[in-house]
């Protein structure tokens, strides 16, 4: 199928019309001029893919998506590197993520070739918008919707894939500071069996009301239980979460049906034998967990994510008590992942594994 592209100037809106990049962005509010979008209906397959300018999506108010959240996403960044290039970091791991979300969700998949070829001429087209200060970044974020218009329960007939793209700010911008966590003791995030697995809609939307009501208390993020004994270590947030033992173990919880299968965490997995670190994927106790924290024993706690891609975490609260990591301090384990895996990223360190290609520009 090819793409039908519509870069005429005066259809941007006027708040795109400035065609590049501005100097000042944060997270997740600024995007580019253009988006990508295609069409499917059960029957006739993927149709109208077309480049136009970023612009409102036009919905019945029946639409399926907007009643039960028939939605999938994906979240992928796009990195400047030091000769003016622009990498992908592992998209196609990203597409097949996003095509077991929307098998879950009983939504229909998409080629991911043509995802690639959809992407890349986005970016190719909005180029200016990828910014090069240092670790800032474009978020790229690939979302389906069912659109088909009716209220009645069951899976849509037609949906909607789109593509958008905007800057990131660096995610720290007071240095690597550690964040402090909340571990969860009365909601949960996902089962076995459920959704957790996909990134859809929902799964966010169900942990809104304890992550505002911990942030109010200042914690910037939730560690999340299984939701069946409250008692095994799942997630961080919307990261994947790993615990240094003595400076040198990497422990992360295995994959159990609920937590999602993180890029960033596989990534950790495969480059940290490569530094010279043990890892394992185990079931993960929080009374352990906090005993060896309080022992010292776990030296280091960080979340892992396409966001943050490191995230230190100085403390816990449980159950009323604190339990401080490293005196609240990042520590050299995460600050070293950190560097190689955005050193990979940005195309300033080698990449043995092949997980950066160069935007075709
Ligand atoms: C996206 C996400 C992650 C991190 O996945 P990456 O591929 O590393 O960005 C972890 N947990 C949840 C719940 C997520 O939505």
């Amino acid at each position: 199928m090819s793409i039908a592209i519509n870069t005429i100037e005066e259809n941007l809106l006027e708040e795109n019309k400035r065609g590049s990049c501005p100097s000042e962005f944060g997270f997740g509010t600024v995007f580019s001029d253009h988006m990508f979008t295609q069409e499917y209906e059960v029957g006739r397959g993927w149709y109208d893919a077309e480049i136009s300018p970023y612009h409102n999506l036009s919905l019945d108010p029946s639409a399926a998506v907007l009643h039960y959240s028939q939605e999938i996403f994906e979240g992928l960044k796009a990195y400047r590197t030091p000769d003016g290039g622009i990498n992908l970091f592992r998209p196609e791991d990203n597409f097949a993520r996003f095509n077991r979300s929307a098998r879950r969700m009983v939504m229909p998949e998409v080629d991911s070739a043509f995802h690639l070829e959809a992407l890349t001429r986005l970016i190719s087209i909005d180029q200016s918008w990828v910014p090069n200060q240092e670790g800032s970044s474009l978020y790229i974020r690939p979302t389906m919707i069912a659109t088909s218009p009716k209220i009645g329960l069951g899976a849509s007939a037609n949906y909607c894939h789109f593509i958008i793209v905007g800057p990131a700010g660096p995610y720290f911008t007071g240095g690597f500071n550690p964040i402090s966590v909340y571990i969860s003791d009365d909601y949960r995030r996902a089962v076995v069996g459920g959704v957790g697995e996909a990134k859809t809609g929902g799964n966010y939307a169900a942990s809104l009301f304890i992550s505002e009501d911990v942030a109010k208390k200042g914690y910037t993020q939730v560690l999340w239980l299984d939701a069946v004994e409250g008692r095994y270590v799942e997630e961080v947030g919307a990261m994947n979460i790993c615990f240094v033992y003595e400076g040198k173990r990497i422990v992360t919880p295995a994959l159990s049906g609920s937590i999602l299968a993180g890029i960033t965490r596989d990534s950790v997995l495969q480059l940290a034998p490569t530094l010279g670190y043990e890892i394992s994927e185990e079931r993960l106790d929080i009374n352990q967990i906090l005993a060896d924290i309080k022992s010292g024993l776990i030296t280091e706690v960080f979340g892992c994510g396409t966001a943050a891609v490191i995230s230190p975490v100085g403390q816990f609260a449980f159950k009323g008590e604190d339990y401080v990591i490293n005196n609240n301090q990042s520590g050299d384990v995460s600050k070293h992942l950190y560097d190689e895996l955005t050193g990979i990223q940005y195309g300033i360190k080698d990449d043995p594994f092949g997980w950066t290609q160069k935007v075709q520009l």
